[in-house]
């Protein structure tokens, strides 16, 4: 299994090379594990005082709520009449797990399959984030070379029967 792990720390490494790097916008809408923990505490701050301070405090409990869920405080999207399924948010340190569990867990679905499962789930994965991830994904990325390879295969095969019918004809 040592070569399973070194492979995947590879993908890791090479995923959040990308999530840092490629794109800036992507880095400002990803929280880190800091930012998280300082915003349950924000949260915790709020409803214990029950005085929201700032127009952030107010952004924050419209935003943000805490859960503990198996006795960790976990950052949630508030629980409203017309919401009442829990989406937990994300920070960067976890979200390569997350994604390779969802994708390992639905057989290495497709982007529309991770968007679909990840998003009933959390709330701050975005698209961007998904396609990274499915592009340090070997199988998957060796699974579509293989299909663009059938598919070359197919129209060569086609276009010698168009050709042999012309010239029979
Ligand atoms: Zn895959």
């Amino acid at each position: 299994m040592q070569e399973g792990s070194e492979y995947l720390s590879e993908m890791k490494n090479k995923f959040y090379t990308n999530l840092f790097s490629k794109d800036a916008k992507h880095n400002s809408v990803m929280m880190t594990k800091q930012k998280y923990d300082s915003i349950i505490e924000d949260v915790k701050r709020i409803k214990i005082s029950k005085k929201k301070e700032s127009t952030r405090d107010y952004r924050i409990v419209e935003r943000y709520d805490v859960m503990t869920i198996r006795g960790c405080e976990k950052l949630i999207e508030p629980i409203s009449d017309d919401r009442t399924v829990v989406r937990m948010f994300v920070y960067a340190e976890e979200l390569f797990e997350i994604l390779h569990c969802a994708h390992q867990s639905i057989n290495h679905g497709g982007r529309d399959k991770m968007i679909k499962f990840l998003n009933a789930l959390y709330k701050n994965i975005t698209q961007a984030q998904i396609k990274m991830y499915l592009d340090v994904c070997e199988f998957c990325q060796q699974k579509q070379k293989s299909e663009y390879l059938v598919g070359v295969v197919i129209n060569c095969t086609l276009f010698y029967h168009i050709v042999c019918l012309s010239i029979s004809v």
